[in-house]
């Protein structure tokens, strides 16, 4: 784990969604194609997705009263938990760690989409197209795996959504301090919002991103009481792999197969067992 952290204050943000794209500007990434009602309480693009690595989304946090519901923001990019469970699940060890941070080396991703489906926070997806920057580098391949790397891939001391904040909302630096910063902050909420929480203390053991809430995880779709992987039948669909993905050649699409091949060979034998 890095011995840094970000911190967002979702009760400090405005909503403007400068972080989503400073993230873009900076990595590269192409816009998204979008529908007014696109997405929930017309939130656009809808969600994260392989272009869109930090995603601000709106909605009612409390419709107790409907002349005047309680609307409020959440922020989600990789959370980098400590112990991942996509790096965990990944057959081809493409998911390795940069200053602490989980990042995806897209040159090894087979785009099997094993961390699409371990990841309880729905953060990387495979893209389905490539796309070139300005400058001529392929920033999205396709069928790879994406996700925000904590701005370790362009030497950035202070990672483009945080520096780009007008409000402080996000912030970066030690994660002690940060979670002190965050616990303060809780407190204060408190006084108005009696179930304000911090969230990303101890999950996973202990994730990148603390984020502070003026209310229950849950409220804002975030998982509680989250649970590492089943490495039994993950090492059990890494073995049938491992023997599949010799007939591959080293073919990526022969590869995916392979996987697909093995998950499946895992699920008869835990059926029939
Ligand atoms: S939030 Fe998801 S993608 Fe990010 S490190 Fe955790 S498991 Fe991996
Ligand atoms: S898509 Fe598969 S190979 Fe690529 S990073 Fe995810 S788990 Fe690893
Ligand atoms: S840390 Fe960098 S890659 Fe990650 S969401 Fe922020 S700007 Fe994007």
């Amino acid at each position: 784990m890095s011995d840094n952290a970000f911190l967002v204050d979702t009760s400090k943000c405005q909503g403007c969604r400068a972080c989503q794209v400073a993230c873009k500007q900076w990595n590269g990434l192409p816009g998204e194609k979008t529908e007014f009602f696109g997405g929930v309480e017309y939130t656009n693009p809808a969600e994260l997705s392989a272009i869109t690595w930090n995603h601000v989304k709106f909605f009612p946090i409390d419709r107790s009263n409907p002349e005047r519901p309680i609307w409020t923001i959440m922020h989600k990019k990789c959370f980098h938990c400590h112990e991942a469970n996509c790096e965990r699940v990944c057959p081809e060890k493409a998911i390795f760690r940069l200053d602490g941070w989980a990042v995806i080396d897209q040159d090894r991703c087979i785009g099997c989409g094993a961390c699409v489906n371990a990841c309880v926070y729905n953060v990387p997806q495979v893209s389905g197209f490539d796309h070139v920057n300005d400058v001529g580098q392929k920033i999205v391949k396709k069928d790879r795996s994406h996700k925000c790397n904590a701005c370790t891939l362009n030497e950035r001391e202070v990672p483009a959504c945080v520096n780009t904040c007008p409000s402080y909302a996000l912030l970066y630096g030690n994660r002690q301090e940060m979670l002190k910063i965050a616990k303060k902050r809780v407190k204060e909420l408190q006084k108005d919002f009696p179930h304000a929480s911090v969230y990303g203390i101890d999950e996973f053991g202990g994730l990148g991103v603390i984020t502070v809430l003026r209310d229950r995880p849950e409220k804002y779709g975030l998982p509680v009481n989250v649970q590492a992987i089943d490495m039994s039948r993950v090492e059990e669909i890494k073995n049938y792999y491992s023997f599949f993905s010799l007939f591959t050649f080293g073919f990526p699409s022969l590869k995916r197969t392979a996987y697909r091949m093995a998950r499946s060979f895992s699920q008869t034998h835990s059926v029939n067992s």
